[in-house]
């Protein structure tokens, strides 16, 4: 199937992707192009990045059977893919070595990120001091009201963190500023972005550094469900941890795709974040996608009980997908996924992330309207450890 041969070179997925930046960033890029070309399939390369997977995250990491809940539900099998065990609790620490490893070839010294729950940021303050670099990563600050013990920790861990009080400060201004320290330092700075989307090649690098969630799952899979799954189901905020389980089962037609958006406080009022459901075309942060934005092209702000999910785009591939009909795209609301939460948790034992729960939620939906013998696959895509204050907040429990 065609879909896995994409991007083209200029970084189109159909009419999708791009490279949309001022002429400021243009000199950076081309130099990211060249580098990333030249080194991914170099085989030094990727054994260090396979070497780094297995030995500092872990990897490869578990599928496991959530039984309990599958019984409950009366219809599917429900399978989790652990990226929560991860080091650093959830998947974008597969990302992060990559961009590290690239940045270390191209000589690069200072490391910038942006971040919304603040799992990008602790993966890449981690890796910064794996390897000894300066890092600095911007944080809406209302993310980082939010999201606290995310800031100690990528403190603790030597990073520098500085709160982005424009806009919504929220996921998209931390970008907005990322993207302009990078045009002010480009010499000496890697700017590693956390998801899949972004200027060409950032959608197609983060999606293959991610890929390893999927070829993970094609070899787990036969060997302790006895098959492939009949669905695969992630969360979209950006999309990695959806296109890195998608992107090795796009050739298995078989294999339903359905990602999940977040409804937040539901798709028909304008407190969501669910680009592809409540979204028009449009470009944002350098590529042309599903934006959530007004009749004048302005960005909406977005709402999510989930900051990980809390962005008024998507991937371009996400977009591209949905169009050709290779995957669906749902939205769970904040109630639902915080039910996932708790369900997950008291018949599982797994505290999942908000973001993932999203994807549980949906899970738990569809289950029941299948036959026992069908197996819905879940990514799980990181811990819930950073949430426990938001969900005791919004389910009125005291801690
Ligand atoms: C960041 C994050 C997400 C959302 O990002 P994607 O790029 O859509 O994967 C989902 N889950 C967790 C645990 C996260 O930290």
């Amino acid at each position: 199937m065609d879909n896995v041969n994409l991007p083209d070179e200029r970084g189109h997925f159909g009419k999708y992707g791009g490279l949309f930046v001022a002429e400021t960033l243009m000199h950076a890029l081309d130099q990211l192009n060249q580098a990333y070309e030249q080194y991914k399939d170099d085989a030094d390369f990727l054994a260090e990045y396979a070497y780094e997977l297995q030995h500092f995250v872990g990897r490869p990491s578990p599928v496991y059977h959530a039984k309990r809940w599958s019984t409950q539900l009366g219809g599917a099998q429900i399978w989790l893919k652990r990226e929560d065990l991860n080091h650093t609790g959830a998947h974008k620490i597969n990302n992060c070595i990559g961009q590290m490893l690239l940045a270390r070839r191209m000589g690069k010294t200072r490391i910038i990120a942006e971040t919304g729950a603040g799992m990008h940021g602790v993966a890449t303050a981690t890796v910064a001091a794996r390897y000894g670099l300066e890092c600095i990563v911007y944080m809406g600050a209302e993310d980082v009201r939010r999201q606290a013990a995310n800031v100690h920790r990528m403190k603790l861990l030597g990073a520098t963190v500085v709160p982005v009080e424009s806009g919504s400060k929220t996921l998209k201004d931390a970008l907005n500023e990322a993207m302009r320290d990078w045009v002010a330092n480009i010499d000496n700075t890697f700017y590693i972005i956390g998801t899949v989307a972004g200027p060409h090649p950032y959608p197609s690098m983060v999606r293959n550094f991610q890929q390893v969630i999927g070829q993970e799952c094609l070899v787990q899979m036969p060997e302790h469900a006895g098959r492939q799954p009949d669905y695969v189901v992630a969360c979209v905020g950006g999309g990695s941890n959806a296109m890195g389980i998608f992107y090795p089962y796009i050739p298995h037609a078989e294999v339903q795709l359905h990602g999940v958006e977040a409804a937040g406080e539901g798709l028909d009022t304008p407190r969501n974040a669910a680009s592809i459901n409540a979204g028009q075309v449009g470009v944002l942060h350098g590529n042309r996608t599903y934006v959530m934005q007004d009749a004048d092209g302005q960005v909406q702000e977005t709402h999510s009980v989930s900051a990980g999910l809390d962005y008024p785009g998507v991937g371009p591939e996400h977009a591209w997908l949905n169009d050709s009909g290779r995957a669906q795209y749902k939205a769970i609301d904040d109630q639902e996924a915080l039910k996932a939460f708790h369900d997950c948790c008291r018949l599982e034992g797994i505290l999942p992330a908000l973001e993932s729960s999203h994807a549980l939620a949906y899970a738990a939906k569809l289950a029941p309207t299948l036959a026992q013998d069908k197996i819905i696959l879940v990514c799980l895509s990181g811990r819930g450890d950073k949430d426990v204050h938001t969900v005791a907040e919004y389910s009125q429990i005291q801690l």
